[in-house]
């Protein structure tokens, strides 16, 4: 039986509009019109979620998947997703779910001129978002049953199904499970701080480091999801960093430079992962990445201070392996998602005992 939730993170206005303070957007919502998103809803001055029990993807993934390899490396994640984001990226490799509300929205709901005649309900609107019906108990019960150590919000933007995820997050934790976002990073303060009181981690997108290529490209904005990335890490979550290096887009020494030195500048243990970009959804007019401009970009991170930049995309071509970065041994060799030997002892190097970022990095059996 569907449910229907009010958002949260949400102010009323006296003209039955409201203002979702959930993202950077602050999207002011009128009555029958929904977010930036599409999965936020204003009825009657109140807005709810249409996602909060409608979930389009779920499947047991190796954590490396998200990426994350300083985060229980060799682990499954349980992982799920709604239809939904905030960002609208040219070059979205998901792009059939995350804009599938903008896709597929009556143009008077998406204008915010709700004809109550065709939507009459709450419950009909909600009936157009797809997804199977699922609570966060089921999401969890499944997690446990499927062996995953995690349960990872990711493929979409967790952000925009906020409420589920927060609501998976806690029993998830009660259960004993680790929580992880795969996240574009476009949050406000308020509701990151309290999802950061049940996530263990986050894999956060910074795409570019311009405000014109985040306007132009993702109608986003690049400086609220710095903070963002600040914020989880001063809050104690793990934080891993990816960027999609499209050539002729962000692929400059400039602005890898740039994206590099404000990573370190928030802490040089913070893994970057520079991956390959294939032409997908409105960006089909530009190359695949050359596997030395990934080269050059993790050569630029490594000069920039980072101690983990990682290949992503490429598998077999030994970007992706951790180093040691005192005496620069393998520590974990990897071939795509999947991890072939894992030598880190108590969260050590067992060659020259230097201590390794991340969270559960030991390997099991002896230290090949
Ligand atoms: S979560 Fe959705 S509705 Fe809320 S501000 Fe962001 S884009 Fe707008």
């Amino acid at each position: 039986m569907a449910r229907l939730f009010e958002a949260r993170f949400y102010e009323a206005r006296p003209d039955g509009s409201v203002v979702c303070t959930l993202c950077p957007h602050d999207c002011h919502i009128p009555e029958g019109g929904r977010g930036a998103c599409g999965v936020r809803y204003n009825r009657g001055g109140r807005l709810y979620t249409l996602v909060y029990d409608r979930v389009i993807a779920r499947e047991v993934n190796p954590i490396e998947k998200k990426p994350f390899f300083h985060f229980l490396p060799g682990s499954y994640a349980y992982s799920i997703s709604t239809v939904g984001c905030s960002l609208r990226c040219a070059y979205c490799q998901n792009w059939e779910i995350s804009q599938w509300p903008k896709e597929h929205l009556p143009k008077h709901v998406a204008s915010g001129a709700a004809d109550r005649a065709v939507c009459p309900r709450l419950e009909a609107l909600q009936g157009e978002v797809p997804g199977e019906y699922v609570t966060p108990e089921t999401i969890v019960a499944a997690a446990l049953a499927s062996g995953c150590q995690s349960v990872s919000y990711t493929f979409t933007e967790p952000t925009i199904f906020y409420e589920l995820a927060y609501d998976t997050a806690v029993l998830a934790r009660e259960r004993g499970l680790k929580n992880n976002f795969v996240t574009n990073g476009y949050i406000n303060p308020e509701p990151l701080r309290e999802i950061a009181t049940v996530l263990d981690a986050a894999n956060v997108d910074l795409k570019f480091f311009s405000e014109e290529s985040y306007r132009r490209v993702s109608r986003a904005r690049l400086a609220p999801i710095l903070e963002a990335i600040r914020l989880y890490h001063a809050l104690g979550v793990w934080v891993e960093v990816t960027t999609l290096v499209v050539p002729g887009l962000n692929d400059s020494e400039a602005e890898l430079t740039a994206i590099a030195e404000f990573i370190c500048s928030v802490s040089p243990a913070i893994p970057w992962h520079v991956s390959r970009f294939y032409p997908a959804w409105h960006m089909l007019d530009r190359p695949i990445t050359e596997v030395s401009s990934l080269r050059r970009a993790r050569e630029i991170g490594l000069k920039a201070g980072l101690k983990y930049v990682y290949e992503g995309n490429i598998p077999g071509e030994g970007g992706e392996n951790t180093y040691c970065p005192r005496c620069r041994h393998l520590l974990i060799e990897r071939y795509g998602f999947h991890v072939r030997q894992n030598r880190i002892r108590d969260g050590r190097c067992p060659d020259c005992g230097e201590t390794i970022d991340g969270v559960g990095m030991s390997g099991t059996g002896p230290a090949a």
